[in-house]
């Protein structure tokens, strides 16, 4: 789908990550990654790679210039996530496709939000790109699985080094899952769209509601990046309120469609507080300009909304019930 030469599945979305960034780097190596993406990279990226001497350059990937100035001489990587987790921040992977690979760095893109109904990065330059098939490949939240493809001559050493060695290999009943959950994947994609359109729309218009990210919606700072870049906006949507622990609190209680639940992608509708305190300072280690970068957007917490797939009326009853 992504119209990669070859492709490697992992058992997760975390062993294709962690397979590759231990696969494409050594010590001494210097990668550059956005300073908000899923948390478990960037946790990888802060708590991992320095125990292998690896520098790691965290930069906020909204603005192309941000990655040519961190790049140095040892950058072997630039790791951009396009839409982001959580904020939905966007990176024009052509321009920075140009940037990595003019300074010899290999771009990787962690397209997972956005799948290849959406964006197809390899077409756009890039060199490799990451998918958790857990989310909306598979898309009914019954199987875990990873993925990275790209060219044959950059995979085929992840596929001694990272599937062997270190063993995150893919069950073959959750392939078979995730092979069939993917027959359905662009009718899926189409509707995810369509309903997190009309739920952005309804958020948006909601007295309680403090501000809502969609990247379809005109709103979004990159509403034009997104619609260039993207030919879905997929089922994405982050917002915020004042109370948002006692919003989560009544969410648990009375939701009767959605789930208040982790992950994403899957048919049915999850949503999750992320809480500032937990993710910008113990996940990302953000300080001083870019933790009131992150404040300025989520505030003391953001929730995470995958749309799912019911009736998009439902949705918003049911976030009517606890708004
Ligand atoms: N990449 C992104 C963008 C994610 O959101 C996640 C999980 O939420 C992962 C990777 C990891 O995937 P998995 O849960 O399959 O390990």
């Amino acid at each position: 789908m992504d119209g990669a030469e070859a492709r490697i599945a992992f058992a997760s979305g975390k062993a294709a990550t962690t397979g590759d960034f231990l696969g494409q780097i050594s010590r001494g190596d210097h990668v550059v990654m956005s300073e908000t993406n899923y948390p478990g990279t960037a946790e990888v990226a802060r708590h991992t790679l320095p125990r292998f001497d690896i520098d790691l350059t965290p930069v906020d990937t909204t603005v192309p210039a941000n990655v040519s100035n961190a790049l140095r001489d040892n950058t072997r990587i630039v790791w951009i996530e396009t839409p982001s987790n959580p904020l939905l921040n966007i990176a024009d992977i052509a321009a920075i496709a140009d940037i990595a690979q003019g300074a010899g760095a290999l771009l990787v893109v962690d397209s997972t939000f956005a799948t290849p109904i959406a964006t197809r990065p390899l077409e756009l330059g890039a060199d490799l790109v990451v998918h958790s098939l857990t989310k909306y490949i598979g898309g009914h939240g019954d199987a875990m699985g990873g993925s990275v493809c790209g060219r044959k001559e950059l995979l085929d050493p992840l596929r001694t080094e990272a599937l062997s060695h270190y063993g995150g290999v893919i069950s073959p009943f959750n392939a078979w899952l995730i092979m069939r959950g993917m027959a359905t994947l662009p009718i899926r994609m189409r509707e995810h769209a369509a309903n997190a359109m009309a739920v952005a729309d309804y958020l948006e218009d909601h007295p309680r509601v403090e501000s809502v990210i969609y990247p379809g919606l005109s709103s979004h700072p990159q509403h034009e990046l997104a619609a260039r870049q993207m030919a879905n906006f997929s089922g994405m949507v982050s917002f915020r309120v004042a109370d948002g622990q006692a919003v989560a609190g009544r969410m648990m209680s009375s939701f009767e469609v959605i789930h208040y639940a982790v992950s994403l992608g899957h048919h049915r509708s999850l949503m999750y507080l992320l809480r500032t305190a937990d993710l910008a300072e113990t996940s990302y280690g953000l300080a001083g300009e870019a933790l009131d970068r992150y404040r300025g957007v989520a505030g003391d917490g953001l929730f995470r909304f995958s749309v799912g797939l019911e009736d998009p009326n439902d949705i918003c009853e049911d976030l009517d019930r606890v708004l």
